[in-house]
């Protein structure tokens, strides 16, 4: 038995129920997104430690690229360095030595790093998001834009992302208006929920932002993150704030919780956060939200939207962690993390309506297991929204849509340079041993997706 009397075995039943709807729902053609045509490459990192190495340290230098040359010229630097290539990267790097062959490499690098990035990143611009947005949110399904280019490193380019923030938020409220009515994704039992959202990051909104001095960051990104609150409240848009490694997390978490309880904030904007069930102490980060809905931001107009997410920088954790000789901060165990989200899922449905809930996975089990949850304690399914990352979470996100639930899709919006962090974060998250779409691209069958983790 759980809590509050759901039992455990009726949990099980209703979610396999769910899970096989969902699976049922997935459209024709588009049942795996890692099979798609351009997934060489990450069918290649998945079976090469050495070649995923390499991508790690490419990650690092990409914010100092600034053209697709010099990203074709650190690519093959980094590659140069693993020891047995597999063949295409062999051949890649043949092609490197000889002028001609550096610049034909550059072209196709160029292309087919392109090529992947239209999968996960919409456009170059808000503006030229605008009608995949529109598209979107016909079929029935929400979005949330993030402006690539992340951690900056001086004021210009934290004033200069704020600005691209505040453009962004003018863009997508001003295009809005015009959508067609959507009731499933404007309205929840709490009240009207706004068709602009955008997710920011903090790290990106100060250069100050260090784990020793957490207060000048804090104290920096704030005003930038009060402009664009006022702004998201001026144009009725929610403002999202992710959550980044845990070097800031207690950082951005204070920021988001101080802000919010400012009494200009109590009427709006609706805005929310992120937690991270793979950090080991995410149920204490919980209580810490919990007590502020109940404290400090009790009365707010919107309540405070709580996106759960598993967790994006399992690696750097661990490394880190291993650098510094310190314990990992991260669950080990992927299960760990699994089972964690499904208790802080439980958590978070069972208080609303002092939150809002968005469970955010690819996860078959992990989104059917809320969807049961949420179904066997009599829950409007008005008050749970599921999400997913475009590229990624595309078919699941359809999927989720034709059930009448309400899907919102993580859009990043930018230029190429900027988006390869990110491009290449999700090649590595997906091309891992212990990734639910990676089983799933193997053929591992529905029963064994959708069991308990273990
Ligand atoms: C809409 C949306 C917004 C997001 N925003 C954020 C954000 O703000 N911050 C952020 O950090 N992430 C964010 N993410 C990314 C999210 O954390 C990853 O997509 C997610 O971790 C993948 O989990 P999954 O449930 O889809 O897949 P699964 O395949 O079920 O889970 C993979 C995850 O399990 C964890 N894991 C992998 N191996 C192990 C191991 N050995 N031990 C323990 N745990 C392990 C890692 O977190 C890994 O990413 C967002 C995702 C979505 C869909």
């Amino acid at each position: 038995m759980i809590e509050d009397g759901i039992d455990d075995a009726l949990l099980e039943a209703r979610l396999l129920e769910v899970g096989e709807r969902l699976a049922g729902a997935l459209p024709a053609g588009m049942r795996n997104p890692l099979k798609a045509a351009d997934d060489k490459a990450m069918e290649l990192a998945s079976q090469d430690a050495e070649l995923k190495a390499a991508l790690f340290r490419f990650v690092d230098v990409v914010p100092a690229c600034r053209s697709l040359d010099d990203l074709a010229r650190h690519l093959t630097g980094f590659l140069g360095e693993v020891q047995e290539p597999p063949p295409p990267v062999a051949v890649a790097m043949r092609m490197g030595n000889s002028r001609a062959g550096r610049a034909a490499l550059g072209a196709a690098a160029a292309t087919g790093v392109r090529h992947m990035a239209h999968r996960f990143i919409v456009g170059e611009s808000p503006r030229a998001a605008l009608g995949t947005l529109r598209e979107l949110w016909r079929g029935g399904i929400a979005s949330s834009v993030d402006l690539l280019g992340e951690a900056t490193v001086t004021q210009s380019e934290a004033q200069r992302y704020a600005e691209r923030c505040d453009d962004a938020l003018a863009t997508i409220a001003g295009a809005a208006c015009d959508w067609p009515e959507r009731p499933a994704l404007e309205q929840d039992g709490a009240g009207a929920l706004p068709r602009a959202n955008l997710s920011v990051k903090v790290s990106a909104l100060t250069p100050l932002l260090r784990p020793d001095a957490p207060e000048r960051g804090k104290h920096d990104a704030a005003d930038r993150l009060r402009g664009l609150l006022r702004r998201a409240r001026e144009l009725d848009a929610h403002l999202h704030i992710d959550m980044e490694s845990l070097d800031s997390r207690d950082a951005v978490l204070e920021l988001v919780l101080e802000l919010l309880a400012e009494p200009e904030f109590r009427d709006g904007p609706s805005a929310g956060m992120v937690l991270q069930a793979y950090l080991r102490d995410s149920p204490a980060t919980l209580d810490t939200v919990l007590d502020w809905t109940a404290g400090a931001g009790a009365g707010r107009a919107h309540p405070l939207t709580v996106r759960l997410v598993k967790g994006a920088y399992w690696d750097h954790e661990i490394v880190e962690a291993a650098q510094h000789g310190w314990s990992a901060p991260v669950f080990d165990v992927k299960a760990d993390s699994d089972r964690n989200f499904e208790a802080l899922t439980q958590r978070l449905l069972d208080h609303r309506p002092a939150l809002r809930v968005a469970i955010a996975s690819h996860n078959l089990r992990s989104v059917a297991h809320a969807v049961a949850y949420d179904e066997l304690r009599g829950g409007d399914s008005r008050d749970l929204e599921l999400q997913v990352l475009r590229g990624l979470g595309d078919p699941l996100g359809a999927a989720i849509a034709a059930q009448g639930l309400r899907v919102r899709t993580y859009c990043p919006v930018g230029d190429l340079v900027a988006g390869m962090a990110y491009l290449v974060r999700r090649l590595l998250e997906n091309t891992s041993n212990e990734s639910f779409l990676a089983d799933q691209a193997k053929g591992v069958p529905l029963a064994e997706l959708l069991a308990p983790p273990r």
